[in-house]
């Protein structure tokens, strides 16, 4: 096969088990128990990430409370009472929406939409992509050494022209880079707002 050419399912899987999952049904009991603390016992999980408050609403319905980061995430307690199975679900703390599994990320507990998995399903991330290609242009001007050279955070724009290298050749690449960062940024910003919600990027 050649290489490079073919992404088939066989990404999928790897990309979505980087992150560790909880399961809806686990939670089952807190439907039930004393409102209180508890800890979810898995190695792959972080202190934040397994300990949480099993409260209720005004309203009577149940949610767990986790706090991560100094932030409050809650997930609501949602029976499917259409089914007869009555089968549970845990809500993002980031779209609302009632899922069977939430990923643990960095700082949050978030859905698979939220953190923007469903592109596993195709060959790539959009934005992997044009990262992939800012980096490779970046490593024809500025080399392999050059600090920061895989660093999303810092732009190209005040970066020096190989000493080997006509100006106007140089500006006309520089440039393109500068294009597909501003690319980049477009596709990456909105969604790490939704992972992070208002602290994040609020210097600017
Ligand atoms: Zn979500």
């Amino acid at each position: 096969m050649p290489k490079g050419h073919h992404y088939g399912r066989s990404q999928v899987r790897p990309y979505t088990s980087e992150y560790p999952k909880i399961k809806a049904i686990i939670f089952k009991d807190m439907l039930t128990r004393p409102l209180g603390l508890f800890t979810l016992h898995s190695n792959q999980l972080s202190e934040e990430h397994s300990k949480f408050e099993s409260k209720e609403t005004k309203q009577g319905k149940r949610y767990l409370q986790f706090d991560i980061n100094d932030t409050p995430h809650r997930i609501l307690l949602e029976l499917d009472n259409r089914s007869a199975s009555n089968k549970l679900y845990i809500t993002c703390p980031y779209c609302n929406k009632p899922r069977q599994h939430l990923y643990a990320i960095k700082y949050a507990y978030a859905c698979r939409g939220c953190i923007g998995l469903h592109y596993a399903c195709q060959s790539e991330r959009p934005q992997e992509r044009l990262m992939r290609r800012i980096r490779k242009l970046r490593k024809e001007l500025w080399g392999y050494d050059w600090p920061d050279v895989n660093n999303m955070f810092e732009q190209v724009t005040y970066w020096p022209k190989p000493k080997w290298m006509r100006w106007k050749t140089f500006e006309l690449k520089r440039n393109k880079i500068t294009e597909l960062e501003r690319r980049y940024w477009g596709l990456a910003i909105p969604q790490l707002k939704t992972m992070f919600g208002a602290q994040f990027m609020e210097n600017n």
